[in-house]
């Protein structure tokens, strides 16, 4: 980061700390660095996404639901394409658990539904 650019605040990585930077774009907000002691070292690096927090609304039963919440018939969710189950964030391990329990409803009645009984 460009030397004159970092603020004097103190650095703490605790909190939201202001040391930010100015007259560059983007601005930093916090936790700005000066780079002036070498061995410098690059590192890659790329986003990921854990998953979407949207998708297909479905009932207990694992069954997707139209815009009008009423079952589509023989149609079943389960796993990182059901939505509304996570708001802003999530706890951790929940996706993978989200999956196994609604993947069980969902397999338990879609088995019910073709021997034509529902659960
Ligand atoms: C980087 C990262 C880290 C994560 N960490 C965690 C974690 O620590 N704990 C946690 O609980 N969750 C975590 N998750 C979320 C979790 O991995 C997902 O919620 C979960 O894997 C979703 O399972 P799924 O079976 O619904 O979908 P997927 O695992 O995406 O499986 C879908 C499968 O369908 C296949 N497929 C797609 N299209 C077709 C097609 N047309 N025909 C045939 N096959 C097809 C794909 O190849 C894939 O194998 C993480 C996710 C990511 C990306």
């Amino acid at each position: 980061m460009t030397h004159a650019a970092v603020s004097d605040k103190p650095f703490n990585p605790a909190i939201l700390d202001g040391k930010g930077t100015r007259g560059i774009t983007p601005p930093e907000s916090n936790w700005a660095q000066k780079l002036d002691t070498p061995p410098y070292v690059g590192y890659g690096v790329t986003c990921g996404i854990t998953f979407t927090f949207r998708g297909l609304r479905v009932d207990l039963r694992g069954q997707v639901q139209d815009i009008e919440d009423r079952p589509i018939r023989g149609l079943y969710a389960a796993g990182e394409l059901v939505g509304g189950l996570f708001y802003h964030n999530y706890p951790g391990g929940a996706g993978l658990m989200a999956g196994s329990v609604f993947g069980k409803a969902a397999g338990e009645s879609a088995a019910a539904d073709i021997g034509g009984k529902a659960t």
